[in-house]
C-alpha cells in the first residue's frame, strides 16, 4: 500500500481536504453534491469569491492593485495568454528549464522573444544568473521552481519591466515579496488542489496595453470584470483549491508551511550529500526545497532500491525521462514523515551496499 506519495503533480493533498472534498461530492448544498449545483448558486459563488480573496491573502497581495482568476488550460494555457495580454513589441524570458523553454515557443508565435539567459546546454541543471533585462521591453517572464530539473530561484532580478512568473511548482510554499511581479501564474495540481484550474494573481494596471484584438477567452480584462465566471468554471477544482488554501491559512500561513518545507528539504539534501551512494542533479546554490533531483551512482543496486521503496510504501520517486534518477516532489501536504521514510531507505541501501 502507498503510504508516501511523492508524486510531482497531480500530488499528495491535505487528509482533511480529501475527506471534507469527498463529503460534499455527496451532499454540498441542501442535498446537492458539489459536483452538480450551478456555477452561478449562491452558495458556489461564495467558494469563488472566497478562493479569489484567499490566494490574495495568503500571498500578502490585498488591496494592492492585484486581481485573482480561477481560469482552465492549466499552466500550459497561460504560457500564451501572457503573450497575447501583454505583448506588443518585444519580450525577455529566462529560459531555466522545460516549460521555461516552451513558454518562449508559444510566446514567439506572437512577437520577437529574448532568451536573457539560458542554462539549456547544461541539460538546466543551474539557474542562469547575471543578465541583463533591457528596460524598453514589454514583460519579464521566467520560472520559479524548474519541477523537472529540481532548480528554483533564490533570488529574482529587479526588473525595470513588467515581471511574470510561473510558481506552478512552488506557489504557497516560501516567504518571497510577492509584490515584485506583476503577473503570477500557477496550475493547481501541485500545492492548491487538483489537476483542472490555474490560478492567475495580475496586477491589473499592466492590462489593455496591446493594440492586438484578444479572443474573449483569453482576455485577462473580461475574466477580472466577470468575477472569474465568463464561463462555467471547473467548480470542483475551484472549490478544493478553496480548502486546501483554508488549510494552509489555519496552519498558520506560508510563514508556518515555509519552515516544515526547510525541514523536509535540509533532511533530503543531507542525506543526499552524506551517502555515497547517491548524487544531487542540481547546482547545490540553486537547489528546489520542493522537488529534489538525484542519481542512483551504481546502477547495480537500482533493483534493491527499487525494491525497499515499494516495500516502505514510497511511491512515484522516478526521475522525470529528460533527467533519468529520481526525484523527490516535496509539496506543501507531504508530510515531514515521509521524508524521513524516504531517507531511511536511501541510508538503509547504503548499509547493505
Ligand atoms: N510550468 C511548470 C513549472 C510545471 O511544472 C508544469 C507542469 N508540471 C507546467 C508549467 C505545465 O502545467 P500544465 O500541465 O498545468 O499545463
Amino acid at each position: 500500500m502507498i503510504k508516501h506519495n511523492f508524486s510531482a503533480g497531480p500530488s499528495v493533498l491535505p487528509k482533511s481536504v480529501m475527506k471534507q472534498a469527498s463529503e460534499a461530492v455527496l451532499n454540498f448544498d441542501d442535498g446537492l453534491s458539489i459536483l452538480e449545483i450551478s456555477h452561478r448558486s449562491k452558495s458556489f459563488v461564495e467558494v469563488m469569491d472566497k478562493a479569489r480573496s484567499l490566494a490574495l491573502e495568503l500571498l500578502g497581495l490585498e488591496g494592492k492593485g492585484y486581481k485573482a482568476l480561477f481560469l482552465q488550460g492549466g499552466a500550459s494555457t497561460q504560457f500564451l495568454m501572457v503573450a497575447l495580454n501583454l505583448l506588443e513589441k518585444r519580450a525577455g524570458y529566462l529560459n531555466s528549464g522545460t516549460w521555461a523553454d516552451k513558454a518562449i515557443k508559444e510566446a514567439r508565435i506572437y512577437d520577437d522573444i529574448y532568451e536573457v539567459a539560458s542554462s539549456k546546454s547544461a541539460n538546466y541543471n543551474y539557474i542562469p544568473k547575471g543578465y541583463e533585462i533591457p528596460e524598453d521591453y514589454d514583460y519579464f517572464h521566467c520560472t520559479s521552481n524548474n519541477t523537472i530539473f529540481g532548480t528554483q530561484m533564490k533570488n529574482f532580478p529587479k526588473s525595470p519591466v513588467p515581471m511574470v512568473c510561473d510558481m506552478s511548482s512552488d506557489i504557497f510554499t516560501r516567504q518571497i515579496d510577492y509584490s515584485q511581479f506583476d503577473l503570477i501564474y500557477a496550475g493547481a495540481q501541485k500545492n492548491m488542489g487538483p489537476a483542472g484550474t490555474t490560478l492567475v494573481v495580475v496586477k491589473e494596471d499592466i492590462l489593455g496595453k496591446v493594440s492586438r484584438k484578444i479572443p474573449s477567452m483569453m482576455d485577462y480584462k473580461l475574466h477580472i470584470s466577470k468575477g472569474s465566471m465568463f464561463n462555467t468554471p471547473p467548480v470542483f477544482a475551484v472549490y478544493v483549491s478553496m480548502l486546501t488554501m483554508q488549510w494552509l491559512k489555519d496552519l498558520g500561513g506560508i510563514k508556518a508551511i515555509e519552515k516544515e518545507n526547510e525541514k523536509k528539504s535540509s533532511l533530503i539534501y543531507s542525506e543526499i550529500d552524506l551517502n555515497p551512494l547517491f548524487k544531487g542533479f542540481a547546482a547545490k546554490e540553486d537547489r528546489s526545497n520542493v522537488n529534489a533531483t538525484f542519481t542512483l551512482e551504481n546502477e547495480n543496486l537500482k533493483e534493491t532500491f527499487e525494491t525497499m521503496l515499494v516495500e516502505a510504501g514510497i511511491s512515484n520517486v522516478n526521475g522525470h525521462r529528460s533527467v533519468g534518477g529520481y526525484r523527490a516532489s516535496m509539496y506543501n501536504a507531504l508530510t515531514l514523515d515521509s521524508v524521513k521514510a524516504l531517507v531511511e531507505v536511501m541510508s538503509e541501501l547504503e548499509s547493505k551496499a
